[in-house]
């Protein structure tokens, strides 16, 4: 006793007791290519005379391929692409038809799901538990489940009839790669699209896994295509003429950007931006379950997530023992190892977002905000950022009102159901807001009173293909998901 000097708070509830042991996922089976070209009009292309860059495993800082950067001509030949298979095939295709390759992808998802999950892992940095469990099921279920509507959109709008747009341009980012090109592909293909879609620069991977599934299942050719590139590439297909639907999810930024290229051209627009969403705990809520949800709501995805609970609104009277409690639970989160099957909190998807993530995290402790962070041992290579936490916050600092997209809480304190109402709406976005109470009745009135597309009950960061989710404000407009999620793709008379 009194021998050792320990700080961690998981040293003082668990001692040497016991840690965890390695479980590594193991990756021996996944054959990845050296480099990838684009998937245009049911060909593989390689990387030819364009620009390349290398995507590279975050965790590591190893490159795993080189990609490909299409510019104007190569997305032009994929807008053609599009353009013909939507003419020529998929706009006279029954739905009952086009809904078969849609089940096939989704199917085929699932059996190559342990080989899409462990690649998304070692592009993108999240944990190997969340891939497996949450990123690649989700994306088969969004397949599913819009494969389901291809044949029944006359029932979908009672009274009104429908008719697809044309090529849909889609830009994604790199947060939920596979889920998110899911969320934009599904919806298309159902309603008698066809895409040219662009995956983030920092994870093309299952992109490209994607593009094999899509040929396998013997889609005709050009109703997906798949380019890679940065941002340039994204303008290319969001200004090119023949393109009649743009759909971006991304920074609110860019989205502005893309707003303002888009008006006046007749193309109908989506965009899925940024979000400040508040997470707030009554003092009547069951505690326990909220500090869990607290930190599911920002530690889930290193906190690289739109929706996120990036800010705590306690109740002023609950405030020492939440915080205590979430400190408590914050230590024995696992930081690390994004392939170890224990691991919590992976690595930080690119160095750019380390940095801002630093950046807006001393931006905090200049501005006077306490700073928590539990003591753990972080990776000597790769981009780790501690779960922090920040209390004596203000809604003037910077870390209150600004998306940080990274693994980092802001706390504020409120104390009536009124004041929490002001302060959930306080900020430029609107996208998503947790609700923490005993009370039914209360719970339904906050609900009314936020300025947010989705809002969780006693439970956070919960998503579901059959569910509406799109923003307010600067958290953008159109709604992916449910019945909600086939209007963008439909002109509706
Ligand atoms: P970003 O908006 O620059 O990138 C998203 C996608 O848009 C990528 O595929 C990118 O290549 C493409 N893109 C970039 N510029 C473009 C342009 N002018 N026209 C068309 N497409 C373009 O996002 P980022 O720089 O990777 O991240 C910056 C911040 O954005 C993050 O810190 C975070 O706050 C926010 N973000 C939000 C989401 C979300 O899901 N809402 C996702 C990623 C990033
Ligand atoms: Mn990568």
């Amino acid at each position: 006793m009194g021998k050792k000097t320990t700080t961690s708070v998981r040293d003082l509830l668990f001692g040497d007791l016991w840690e965890y042991a390695p479980a590594p996922q193991s990756t021996d089976f996944v054959d990845l290519d050296d480099a990838y070209g684009h998937y245009i009009d049911g060909e593989f292309v390689d990387v030819g005379a364009e620009d390349s860059f290398q995507t590279i495993n975050p965790a590591t800082e190893e490159p795993l391929a080189d990609i490909a950067c299409a510019d104007e001509a190569t997305v032009d030949r994929a807008v053609k692409a599009a353009r013909k298979a939507y003419d020529t095939v998929w706009s006279k295709m029954p739905g009952r038809e086009r809904a078969k390759y849609i089940y096939r992808i989704a199917r085929m998802i699932q059996e190559k799901a342990r080989n899409l999950a462990v690649v998304e892992t070692m592009d993108g940095g999240k944990p190997i538990k969340e891939s497996r469990d949450v990123d690649i099921p989700l994306a088969a279920a969004h397949f599913f489940y819009y494969a389901g509507w291809a044949d029944k959109l006359d029932y979908a709008f009672p009274g009104a009839q429908v008719r697809s747009l044309g090529v849909a341009g889609q830009v994604i980012p790199w947060n939920f790669p596979l889920l998110m090109a899911a969320w934009k592909i599904a919806p298309a293909l159902a309603t008698g699209n066809t895409i040219v879609i662009k995956p983030a620069e920092t994870t093309p991977l299952t992109a490209m896994l994607l593009a094999e599934i899509i040929d396998e299942a013997g889609l005709p050719p050009g109703v997906v295509n798949i380019v890679n590139g940065k941002g340039e590439t994204g303008a290319a297909i969001v200004n090119h003429d023949d393109v009649d639907k743009v759909a971006f999810t991304g920074s609110t930024e860019v989205g502005k950007i893309i707003q303002r290229a888009v008006a006046g051209t007749g193309k109908k627009l989506t965009l899925e931006l940024g979000g400040k969403g508040a997470n707030i705990i009554f003092d009547d809520a069951p505690i326990d379950q909220a500090v869990e949800g607290i930190v599911n709501g920002i530690f889930f995805n290193q906190g690289h997530v739109c929706c996120a609970g990036s800010r705590l609104l306690v109740q002023e009277n609950i405030h020492e023992e939440v915080i205590q409690k979430l400190k408590r639970r914050m230590s024995t989160l696992v930081v690390g190892d994004p392939l170890d099957k224990n691991t919590d909190i992976g690595a930080i998807n690119s160095r750019e977002q380390y940095e801002r993530i630093a950046e807006l995290v001393a931006s905090g402790e200049d501005e006077g905000a306490e700073k928590f962070q539990p003591t753990c041992s972080l990776p000597d290579s790769g981009y780790f950022f501690a779960p922090t936490v920040f209390t004596d916050v203000t809604p003037s600092h910077r870390i209150a009102q600004e998306e940080i997209f990274g693994p980092v809480l802001s706390v504020l304190t409120f104390r009536t159901p009124e004041e929490a109402i002001k302060k959930a709406n306080n900020t430029p976005y609107g996208l998503a807001c947790g609700i923490w109470t005993d009370k039914g009745s209360k719970l339904f009135r906050i609900a009314g009173a936020l300025k947010a597309g989705v809002i969780w009950g006693n439970t956070y960061n919960k998503f579901d293909p059959s569910s509406p989710f799109g923003g307010y404000k600067e958290s953008g407009f159109g709604r992916e998901g449910g019945v909600h999620g086939l209007l963008p793709y439909l002109e509706v008379r």
